[in-house]
């Protein structure tokens, strides 16, 4: 199997996931050139419109009113910092309701890319301009100073084509934010040791473990340099769900060091990475 993203010939199956969707087993592959992991979609081909109708029915409900979060207050203010002040445009690829967006300064235009009619529905009666349709089907008239994208470029059948349409989305300038699951995790890799399988190994629904160093360089190219980057437990940390004291304990020790300095070294999956397009490339400090 060629590797999808730096196609490399020859990658290795490293193991065999069954998927929590439809319960096929799907190869996990990795490349050995890019260190990035992938499976192949079309070892059980499904249709993806239906799965996301059907995870998009089943995911929980999301309420209409609008309530602040710490965390995304806090992601709007590392933004802000990065951009060098208020932007006046953002994109969010996969935005839900709009609660990200919901954030921003009422001057910052926001637009959002929703498949979910129900929460696309709910984004738009918040004010948001709301683009209902696969991602690589949309056409772009504008670009935006910035664009998010979070928990999105795992599930992208072409993500490559993808990744080459995200310079003329982005202005000069600009900041593009991606937050992708990392198998390059010491989360990861200790549920391996210990024979459990990492939950973001759920094909059909994630297809692609990009590398950092692979999406660093290929983004590079593109004009976009790394800027800033940490890594956080996304909240997903129930190692004894039976025991609740102890889980609300944790969970406090896990979302301190989600958002102390620790964040910089890759013990949690949840990766966030910051490009700008064509900038100075000077780091900022936090
Ligand atoms: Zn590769």
């Amino acid at each position: 199997m060629n590797c999808k993203f730096c196609n490399h010939k020859d990658c290795n199956i490293i193991k065999d996931i069954i998927s929590p969707h439809n319960l096929l087993k799907y190869c996990l592959y990795a490349c050995e050139r890019c260190g990035s992991f992938f499976f192949d979609k079309e070892q059980h081909p499904v249709s993806l419109d239906l799965l996301y109708y059907d995870l998009s029915q089943t995911r929980g409900e999301f309420p209409e009113e609008f309530v602040p979060s710490r965390s995304w207050q806090k992601q709007v203010q590392t933004i802000k910092k990065l951009f060098g002040g208020n932007p006046s445009s953002v994109l969010d690829m996969g935005c839900r309701t709009g609660d990200f967006l919901m954030h921003f300064d009422k001057s910052t235009e926001c637009e959002g890319i929703e498949l979910s009619k129900h929460f696309a529905g709910i984004a738009e009666k918040r004010g948001i301009k709301v683009h209902d349709d696969f991602l690589e089907k949309i056409e772009f008239t504008q670009s935006y100073d910035v664009v998010t994208l979070f928990a999105v470029m795992e599930h992208l059948e072409s993500s490559l084509d993808f990744l080459n349409k995200l310079n003329t989305l982005v202005k000069e300038g600009g900041i593009l934010v991606i937050m992708i699951p990392t198998h390059q995790s010491f989360k990861r890799k200790w549920l391996d040791f210990t024979g459990k399988t990492w939950h973001m190994y759920s094909p059909p629904e994630h297809l692609n473990f990009y590398s950092r160093q692979f999406l660093d360089k290929y983004l590079s190219e593109k004009g976009f340099n790394l800027v800033h980057r940490f890594y956080t437990s996304g909240g997903m940390v129930t190692p004894f769900p039976q025991i609740k004291l102890l889980n609300i304990i944790l969970k406090k020790l896990v979302n301190l060091f989600d958002h102390s300095w620790f964040n910089r070294f890759p013990v949690f999956d949840h990766m966030y990475s910051y490009y700008q397009l064509e900038s100075s490339n000077n780091q900022v400090e936090f």
